[in-house]
């Protein structure tokens, strides 16, 4: 028992000392995607410019009522932009698009996040970062395009509780159903649903791309 209790510490420890590998110089992201262009961070709005954004952490609209975003913007990697244009073209026939609320965040925020909310459970640890750092996960909804009305869903955007829960049915079927439509076209195109978070999304293989720290404004500078 005792030394459990000393393992613990110990982890604990270490797990405060502990950074993680991050790129954090416009510089080594470059020559990142000079070596794999695949990595390249793309802007969701500029390469499918009919995915409807709403940034809430741009705006005061989110659970840090304030804004913590320098800018409204949605950055993804390649292969995740390619995926939700695939998604926006197989459900615009349907009457939907959609809706993006939160795409790469830089890890400067992430840490931010966590200091701001003394390490609460629905915010990522920067010792290992969230996959938004990596521009491999995205926050977002689906909308009806005649009117820009969100499909209803079990619980708001960032409604951490219960309800947020794909496991969550004490609610009506139609919401349930919007929920799996979701889940089902995003699981159909290589993402992988969060449990806990239904407009959460990881894409596949999201552990090879690095942690990154660049800020938008860097993003946008390049030609
Ligand atoms: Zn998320």
């Amino acid at each position: 028992m005792k030394w459990r209790i000393i393992s613990f510490f110990v982890f604990v420890l270490l797990s405060s000392f502990h950074q993680p590998y991050v790129v954090s110089s416009l510089n080594d992201y470059i020559k990142l995607i000079q070596k794999d262009p695949s990595k390249t961070l793309v802007d969701i709005k500029k390469f499918c410019p009919s995915i409807m954004i709403d940034i809430r952490y741009a705006t005061s609209n989110n659970f840090l009522k304030f804004p913590i975003y320098s800018k409204a913007k949605a950055y993804a990697r390649f292969p995740v932009a390619l995926a939700l244009t695939n998604i926006q073209k197989e459900i615009e026939p349907l009457g939907l698009s959609l809706k993006i609320y939160d795409a790469y965040r830089p890890y400067s925020v992430t840490r931010k996040m966590w200091q701001l909310t003394n390490g609460s459970p629905y915010v990522a640890n920067p010792v290992y970062g969230s996959v938004h750092n990596r521009a491999t996960a995205v926050d977002l909804t689906l909308v009806n395009i005649e009117d820009s009305t969100e499909v209803p869903m079990p619980s708001q955007y960032d409604e951490f509780n219960i309800k947020a829960s794909h496991q969550y049915y004490n609610v009506q079927r139609s919401f349930i159903n919007n929920r799996n439509l979701l889940k089902r076209i995003m699981e159909k195109h290589g993402f992988k649903a969060n449990e806990h978070e239904w407009w959460h999304y990881d894409f596949q293989n999201y552990q090879q791309y690095e942690l990154l720290d660049i800020s938008f404004e860097d993003l946008e500078s390049i030609p």
